[in-house]
């Protein structure tokens, strides 16, 4: 994570400004080594080149301008690009940049992502078999599993990301329990599958058995993951999002307006914009400071506020979480989560010091640490997480 005062004062500022796209997501690659069955990228046999690390960094610069904050790269799977460890870290100097990976190359690329602030890995449940079924990849599970021990054991700020579907639903609730136990936040996707061939960026596919059905026991996970929320730490979705949720498979009614180029934007692996992945591009990322406040993005924003066809949990949380206040109102609401990140930032601040550390010094420090090394994945905000966690490194999750 990199976060120098540089860095927090112009965040501060872009979070405090009105009218400014908060949230980018960069689909910075279609190439993926999974086959999982809610998604349509990996079936796209067409779509395979990509701008360059030097392209994407003018495109992210274009983003810093029209002040968006927070940026998740993802894909395909991002970590797939050569070029990645560069994009990281130019993003990463700018913005609070979230990457996704599949499991299967994070820890290969651990390096590059303790430039991170945070890090998401995909996994859809505790049962292995269904998982690998899920995700198309036999092996797809014990990846998963391995990437997120590891990551979290080396301070990075690792959370699981679950796409909750027909076919996970009934294990979410110990899904839940069991990762927050362990200190690794959840970050929850729903399964949504896309309308149209004339996207920006072929996500979701429509699949029978994932389309959640018992729309009654989603609306109880609702009421399950807010009730959790008030006992325990780690649940990234706030109330507002819950309830709406809760709404939708309740009553069909959807509580919210679409806010696409608005407070979020999507970006392609070409590098074209549009408000969401569904719609086509609609400018190059490098021309958003010109395009911005024209009279033709704000027809587009009228558009989009109309428009109901999706209900992508990412862009319903940008959607209700609006300007200023949203940002205030997520603040909140994820109070005890910042905590956390904050805790697990000075940690791996402390464990990269340790590293520089001379041999007979560090000696000395894992003595130490060494015995008052407790039993679980969580560590401790006064010890070196490295060394804290030196003892359960053979124990999985
Ligand atoms: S959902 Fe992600 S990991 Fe799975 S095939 Fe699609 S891009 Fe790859
Ligand atoms: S509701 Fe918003 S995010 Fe969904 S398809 Fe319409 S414009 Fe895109």
């Amino acid at each position: 994570m990199q976060l120098s005062s540089q860095k927090a004062l112009s965040l501060t500022r872009r979070f405090l400004s009105p009218a400014t796209p908060l949230h980018a997501q960069w689909f910075l690659t279609p190439r993926c080594n999974y086959r999982c069955r809610s998604c349509g990228v990996w079936r796209e046999k067409t779509k395979t080149s990509e701008v360059s690390a030097e392209e994407v960094k003018a495109g992210l610069a274009a983003l810093k301008k029209v002040g968006v904050a927070e940026v998740v790269l993802s894909g395909g799977n991002p970590l797939l690009r050569e070029d990645i460890d560069e994009i990281i870290a130019y993003s990463s100097r700018h913005f609070i940049t979230t990457v996704y990976d599949n499991g299967s190359m994070a820890v290969k690329k651990i390096d590059a992502l303790r430039n991170a602030d945070f890090v998401a890995i995909s996994l859809d449940t505790l049962d292995e078999k269904k998982n690998d079924y899920m995700r198309g990849v036999k092996g797809a599970w014990k990846n998963a599993m391995n990437a997120i021990e590891t990551l979290h054991r080396e301070g990075i700020n690792v959370g699981v990301a679950p796409t909750i579907s027909q076919l996970n639903l009934y294990g979410m609730k110990d899904f839940t329990r069991y990762f927050t136990n362990r200190g690794v936040p959840v970050w929850y996707a729903v399964y949504s599958h896309d309308d149209t061939d004339d996207s920006l960026f072929g996500i979701g596919k429509k699949n029978d058995e994932l389309e959640i059905v018992d729309k009654k026991a989603m609306a109880k996970l609702c009421d399950t993951l807010l009730s959790m929320k008030n006992e325990r730490k780690g649940i990234f979705i706030t109330d507002k999002t819950l309830e709406a949720l809760k709404q939708l498979f309740l009553t069909g009614k959807r509580t919210w307006k679409c806010r696409a180029l608005q407070n979020f934007l999507m970006v392609n692996h070409l590098g074209q914009v549009s408000g969401c992945h569904l719609y086509e591009p609609v400018a190059k990322v490098t021309e958003l400071p010109k395009v911005w406040n024209s009279q033709r993005f704000d027809a587009l924003r009228a558009k989009y506020s109309a428009c109901q066809r999706c209900t992508y949990v990412c862009y319903l949380f940008y959607s209700i979480h609006k300007g200023v206040y949203g940002n205030l109102e997520i603040l909140k609401d994820q109070f005890k989560n910042a905590g956390s990140i904050i805790a697990r930032t000075y940690e791996t601040r402390h464990a990269f010091a340790e590293n520089s550390m001379s041999g007979r010094d560090r000696e000395k420090t894992l003595l130490i640490g060494g015995s008052n090394a407790g039993g679980s994945m969580s560590s401790s905000p006064i010890m070196p997480c490295h060394l804290s966690l030196k003892y359960t490194a053979k124990k999985t999750l």
